[in-house]
């Protein structure tokens, strides 16, 4: 087979330069690689003020209000420029977006625009080359990796974005965005602290840069640990999972798998126990009617997407069982082969026109030797089905696979129709595998036989 082409690189990009991003790293070349300005932001910054920490001491007052911000500037990028602009899974009066854009732009993490842009192609290219946060390139990658490395913008997949284009508060947050981030992430923490219990320097390091390096770490782990840890309730054909560890770092939005399958429902997490202070910020902004359309899928949705995928795991788990042969792969015996051979030492039963070699079973059958050694050669049908005991469930799935062929003619020919019949109406999952759902193993009868003797 060919490899497959990369329809993500543009053909004119082959006549032009081409992008650092698609050379071979090498000695020589690997700081052109790097995306200098990000890791100035993501890990020089930070970096910076963990130094700074060394002797600027932490005042309680201080604390608290990092502590404050950091919820703030986080909702404002979860509730504002993921679920409000990336999703418009709301929608919010223009005081609310002019807060949910401050406070977001706090968080330094690039404007509204650049950030949902990059979002929707990550819902859209979940897992591909085309998805700019692709957890199949490594979980580092996911996290830090794309931003610290230089990417070909022409390689993530494009999304439309004309509504945010139409958004004056976006645009006006793109185009002051160096503005936005200073003031919000920088001077206003450290103006709160230094007006309010005049801690100038502490605001700075504390509710300024160290908070700016726990919220930018904090929603990072959605790209990496939400892709990577915890289960998939409702489709397991992708990365994004469920993990109430995640859900507590993220602000809520740890309930990624379901995020990925309804990514417009202004909620991630759906009980009300589930940790989404995310959901509660934009329920309560209702409340205050700051947010109006909270958009919802009906539960009769949701509760299909995850019985879907319990249904997919199932028939997964059934197809490596043993359900014994199937009747139309048996070979056809004639009856008085099968009671020629039993006389010769064979442990065979026939039951509901099927013959089962028990020879190995007889020593551990529950009703003793005796019991199951009297059907030997014989049709058993009725004794097995109540005329003796009215075997359980579990019995007749044992039974199926010990099959060794079918009867023709002689014994009973009309069960023998029916097996047939039933065979052929066998419910087969999506891989083809045969469903026997409890009680409808072909050698089971639908009533009990009572014995012909006990009348
Ligand atoms: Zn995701
Ligand atoms: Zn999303």
């Amino acid at each position: 087979m060919s490899s497959k082409p990369d329809a993500s690189r543009p053909r004119a990009a082959d006549t032009k330069k081409v992008h650092i991003a698609d050379t071979q790293m090498t000695r020589q070349n690997w700081y052109r690689h790097v995306n200098w300005l990000n890791v100035t932001f993501i890990i020089g910054v930070p970096l910076a003020g963990c130094i700074q920490a060394f002797w600027v001491p932490l005042q309680l007052k201080t604390a608290i209000w990092a502590v404050i911000y950091y919820f703030f500037t986080g909702l404002g990028i979860t509730a504002g420029y993921h679920r409000l602009w990336a999703h418009c899974s709301y929608s919010a009066t223009l005081p609310l977006r002019i807060w949910l854009a401050l406070v977001g732009g706090g968080a330094v993490e690039g404007s509204i625009r650049w950030w949902a842009r990059d979002h929707r192609a990550h819902h859209r290219y979940t897992d591909t080359d085309k998805d700019p946060y692709s957890v199949r390139k490594g979980l580092l990658y996911s996290h830090l990796g794309w931003m610290v490395m230089k990417q070909n913008p022409k390689r993530i997949g494009r999304t439309d974005i004309t509504d945010l284009n139409e958004d004056p508060v976006v645009v006006w947050q793109h185009r002051n965005y160096i503005k936005v981030v200073l003031t919000m992430g920088l001077i206003v923490p450290m103006l709160v602290s230094g007006l309010g219990w005049g801690d100038w320097y502490g605001g700075f390091v504390y509710a300024g840069i160290l908070r700016i390096f726990f919220v930018q770490q904090a929603t990072f782990c959605v790209n990496s640990l939400a892709h990577w840890l915890g289960d998939q309730p409702f489709d397991d054909r992708n990365s994004p999972r469920d993990h109430i560890i995640t859900a507590l770092v993220t602000l809520g939005e740890g309930y990624h798998n379901f995020h990925h399958e309804f990514p417009s429902d202004y909620r991630n997490a759906i009980e009300w126990h589930q940790y989404d202070p995310t959901k509660w910020t934009i329920w309560t902004c209702k409340q205050l009617g700051l947010a109006y359309d909270l958009k919802q899928f009906r539960s009769n949705e949701i509760e299909k997407g995850r019985v879907q995928q319990l249904q997919k795991k199932i028939d997964q788990k059934r197809a490596k069982l043993d359900w014994g042969t199937p009747l139309d792969q048996l070979p056809v015996m004639e009856w008085d082969d099968y009671v020629e051979q039993t006389k010769n030492g064979r442990g065979l039963i026939s039951i509901a026109g099927v013959v089962h070699d028990v020879t190995d079973f007889i020593k551990d059958h529950p009703g003793g030797k005796a019991m199951i050694k009297s059907g030997l050669g014989k049709d058993a049908t009725a004794m097995f089905n109540g005329g003796v005991y009215y075997h359980s469930n579990g019995a007749h799935n044992l039974l199926s696979t010990m099959r060794v062929g079918v009867i023709r003619g002689g014994g009973e020919v009309e069960i023998w129709k029916r097996a047939q019949k039933e065979n052929s109406e066998y419910v087969r999952d999506e891989t083809g595998q045969r469903i026997i759902r409890a009680g409808q193993q072909v050698t089971k009868m639908p009533e009990p036989i009572p014995t012909a003797d006990a009348a």
